[in-house]
């Protein structure tokens, strides 16, 4: 993102993964788009909706295989929301699993963002870019012509 590089669109992953976004929680769904001028790279924000006073912000997902880093995605979500003065609580959806996991956004949570932010800015800043290492994301990775090719 700092190099304003995209995913591989055509990766049928992403493809898989957008038609279950759409297709899932029509009702509620409202696609928001929220870029400031102090944060780069925009976010995406798949579901939003009321819960009485509750502001409930919600991330579709195809899988909970990788629900560490769903939750990380949508605690980040929430924390620039916070930064915004917007306090809302996370939900992640998992709809072909028919699962739901609340998030809300704690103090540990957020020294995570920030301990996670400061590693990938410390990387970002290197004159050259560490040697890709393969882990188990990179067979479903969008980045991968990037990294392997
Ligand atoms: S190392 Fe693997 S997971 Fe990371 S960007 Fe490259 S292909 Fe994707």
């Amino acid at each position: 993102m700092s190099r304003h590089l995209e995913p591989y669109q055509g990766n049928p992953f992403i493809e898989i993964g957008r038609l279950i976004s759409e297709e899932a929680y029509k009702r509620d769904r409202k696609e928001i788009m929220l870029q400031t001028p102090e944060q780069t790279g925009g976010m995406v924000i798949d579901l939003i909706k009321t819960e009485g006073e509750d502001i409930v912000v919600g991330e579709i997902k195809k899988s909970s295989r990788f629900e560490k880093s769903a939750m990380m995605q949508l605690a980040y979500y929430l924390m620039r929301l916070k930064n915004l003065g917007i306090h809302a609580k996370g939900l992640l959806l998992f709809p072909k699993e028919k699962k739901k996991i609340e998030i809300a956004l704690t103090e540990e949570l957020e020294n995570e963002l920030i301990e996670a932010q400061n590693e990938i800015k410390r990387i970002i800043a290197l004159p050259i870019p560490p040697q890709p290492k393969m882990i188990r994301y990179c067979k479903k990775c969008g980045y991968q012509e990037l990294c392997w090719s």
